[in-house]
């Protein structure tokens, strides 16, 4: 009798799922960046027309929010995956011949050779960031956006670590000072000075009693007007961003609605509010 149910009993369970109309498919696309590959992993549900973006692979977080949220409204998904080995990884690291390298995969979304040579570091060996290295990056950074493209509105998942400035110790007697982590007040003009984070803002709006890991960056006035509104902490990327090879600053270009949900490591019913605030006004 046991044996029975457990036979029946899954198929009782994808009638269910089909009833409720509900029905997510999952996709896997390879892409090989010399000896290495990442793998782009869409998820697809009928119902919205908006994309969401999830390429740091260790902010795992934000990517749970964001499968929750498809669950709930529907549209597509797309993660990177690229540790192979049980580790989670921010950046993206390939070998080429004898070569090693290292990126961060927000970082490569730029037409501007210069700054994309920029973000990518050589680790092992004693090659050169080449039109061939900038090429693979490039070629990846298609891919991703060829996911992305057609969709009005992209929603990126990020986590930060929110850790105020501090004293670490290196190799024993050196000490120095680690600046606090990036957030909100990243944004905020301080001791005369502006950061590359500062120089890409217009407004900011902080509400007191939200902690400073948890924001909405945003490209377009209205999205901004809109959270001020719901009274959530939001920054408005300006019309002139720095080409930091970003996502957001690609997407601006290029005149798509872009909205990136921040919150702290770990934080996913946080992020899930967040994800909620946002879409439920839809
Ligand atoms: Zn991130």
């Amino acid at each position: 009798m046991k044996n029975l149910f457990l036979k029946i009993f899954p198929i009782f369970l994808l009638f269910s799922f089909h009833f409720a109309g509900i029905t997510q498919s999952r996709t896997v696309r390879t892409i090989t960046l010399g000896q290495d590959t990442v793998q782009l992993i869409i998820y697809e549900q009928k119902g919205g027309d908006h994309v969401f973006i999830h390429v740091h692979e260790n902010e795992t977080a934000s990517l749970q929010a964001g499968l929750q949220a498809l669950s709930k409204y529907g549209g597509k998904l797309v993660t990177l995956a690229h540790s192979f080995d049980g580790t989670k990884n921010r950046n993206v690291t390939f070998r080429l011949g004898k070569n090693q390298y290292v990126f961060d995969p927000n970082r490569i979304f730029t037409k501007d050779m210069s700054v994309l040579t920029g973000s990518i570091s050589l680790v092992k060996g004693k090659g050169k960031v080449d039109g061939q290295i900038t090429g693979i990056a490039d070629r990846l950074a298609k891919a991703i956006w060829n996911e992305l493209e057609g969709y009005p509105l992209i929603i990126a998942l990020h986590n930060n670590k929110n850790m105020p400035a501090q004293y670490k110790t290196r190799w024993l007697f050196w000490k120095h000072i680690e600046p606090e982590s990036y957030s909100i007040t990243s944004y905020v003009r301080k001791f005369d000075q502006s950061s590359d984070s500062g120089k890409s803002c217009s407004d900011i709006y902080i509400n007191p009693s939200i902690n400073n890991s948890e924001f909405f960056i945003v490209t377009q006035r209205a999205d901004f007007d809109l959270l001020y509104r719901l009274r959530y902490n939001a920054v408005l990327q300006n019309q002139n961003p720095v080409d930091d090879g970003s996502l957001s600053v690609f997407a601006a270009k290029k005149g798509i609605r872009y909205i990136n949900a921040e919150a702290k490591h770990g934080r996913v019913s946080e992020q899930s509010a967040m994800l909620n605030l946002l879409l439920g006004q839809r």
